[in-house]
């Protein structure tokens, strides 16, 4: 469904001085509660964003700060099951499951694989492709109006392949592509040697697609938490919540290693984390940590023109005037917080083996991320089962930023009771059994 976006209002409706009780109160501050805070607070609600670290340090952090309405394909598509099983037996493959006792992730793995067929991909492709193409316009419009400085750029997004193989399975798949709207423009070898000189000799190809654009992730969270702030919302800062409180079957509030917050809606924005909370109110979130790493260096003397994908060692490469970052894999190995050298490494090396130049100089930063990954790749969205004033903004994968403006609007609308941006069913938390 194509969503009919307008700008945000610049100006809240009204503004209250902070009580002892939020209107709403919102766990957890990365891209997501950022927000849905943002939003809210604009249309009169007195939010408050309690954050168990610093604002942006979960896995809004370092991530690859692509916006991509091409990604509106589910990660389980027809075909997947095989090809994962064979990077299982390779260390610095992009996919990596570690192996133990996990009743939870071979649950999700579980319904993972029953999705893996035509109709559910095509059906996961129409919801994620509403709220991308949503946010994307609606991420245009407040970089312009709000004077966001996050190094935005828009020149689209290249997928540049070394096996036709790889090209070809691509091709084919487009078509689900197709069917929701959004464009991609093949490239043969010389057209990919002309668009992307940084590219090497041995590249065979190319995917361009023209509405992608990017961002520096910690940029704009820092930018909306500018915005937030400068709205009148409310930010505690490492204030962890520990529990909710309950009074007559409503949440009325949460207890928090600062003491307890009352409020009278409560959004559960807690990305990987959300599960490990939910749990307390008996409920099972399918979401699994998905963990993800990037290297980030100072700008390159010669970087890429275009965002890059390096399709077959999935590997994303963004270059911002500000730095240049290499990023991906997906790891499910449960809360493990190590940092695996072999899959660092990974990256470098599958830049190697496309970037004339691969990335020089020290390293600015090494980091981990644990993206919230649902078995059916779509954010879970609205009102939690059961609770008529407990909220749920999860789940949003390999695509939280790209989807972060249109889930801060549309979860404004639920609360608010108003028209909805876009249809919500296709994200209620209804869609999986309690
Ligand atoms: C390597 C990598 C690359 C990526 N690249 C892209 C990309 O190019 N484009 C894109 O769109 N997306 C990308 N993503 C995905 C994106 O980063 C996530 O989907 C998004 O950041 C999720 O945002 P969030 O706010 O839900 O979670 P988070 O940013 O993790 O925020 C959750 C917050 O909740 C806080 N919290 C948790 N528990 C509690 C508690 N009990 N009390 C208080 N606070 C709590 C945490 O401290 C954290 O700050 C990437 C991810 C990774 C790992």
């Amino acid at each position: 469904m194509n969503a009919t976006v307008t700008s945000m209002p610049s100006h809240s409706t009204s503004r209250r001085a902070p009580g002892p009780s939020a209107d709403v109160l919102v766990i957890g501050g990365g891209v997501i509660g950022l927000c849905c805070a943002l939003e809210l607070q604009r249309v009169g609600r007195q939010v408050r964003i309690l954050e168990k670290n610093t604002i942006g340090s979960g896995a809004s952090h370092g991530n690859c700060g692509t916006i991509t309405p091409s990604h509106a394909e589910p990660l389980a598509m027809p075909g997947v099951i095989a090809k994962g099983l064979r990077w299982t037996f390779q260390p610095d493959a992009p996919l990596y499951i570690a192996p133990r006792f996990d009743p939870a992730l071979w649950r999700w793995l579980w319904n993972f694989a029953r999705r893996c067929n035509e109709a559910d991909c095509r059906s996961a492709t129409q919801a994620k492709s509403a709220l991308l193409q949503a946010s994307r316009l609606l991420l245009e419009t407040c970089v312009r109006e709000q004077a966001l400085d996050c190094e935005f750029e828009t020149g689209g997004l290249l997928y540049a392949y070394r096996d036709p193989r790889q090209r070809d399975a691509d091709l084919h798949d487009l078509h689900y592509l197709r069917e929701v709207g959004i464009v991609a423009e093949p490239l043969d070898a010389a057209r990919m040697a002309a668009e992307e000189p940084s590219l090497r000799e041995e590249i065979i190809g190319g995917l361009l697609f023209p509405n992608d654009a990017s961002l520096r992730p910690d940029r704009y969270v820092a930018g909306l938490e500018r915005l937030a702030r400068a709205e009148g919302v409310e930010i505690i800062e490492h204030c962890e919540v520990t529990g909710f409180r309950r009074e007559r079957g409503l949440v009325v509030g949460v207890d928090t290693n600062r003491g307890p917050q009352r409020g009278r809606e409560v959004l559960l924005a807690g990305g990987a984390w959300s599960p490990l909370l939910a749990r307390q109110l008996d409920l099972r979130l399918p979401i699994q940590p998905g963990k993800g790493y990037s290297i980030t260096f100072d700008a390159q003397r010669h970087p890429p023109r275009h965002q890059l994908v390096l399709r077959e060692r999935s590997v994303c490469v963004t270059a911002w005037s500000s730095g240049f970052r290499l990023g991906s894999t997906m790891e499910f190995s449960g809360y493990d917080s190590t940092l695996n050298r072999t899959r660092l490494e990974a990256l470098v090396r599958g830049a190697g083996e496309y970037l004339r130049e691969p990335p020089t100089g020290p390293r600015v930063e090494e980091w981990y991320g644990w993206r919230p990954m649902t078995y059916d790749d779509l954010p879970i969205l609205g009102r939690a089962p059961g609770s008529d004033n407990l909220w749920i903004a999860s789940g949003h994968g390999m695509l939280g930023v790209s989807m972060s403006l249109a889930t801060g609007r549309l979860l404004a609308d639920l609360i608010c009771a108003r028209e909805p941006l876009i249809d919500p069913s296709p994200y209620s938390a209804q869609r999986f059994v309690f």
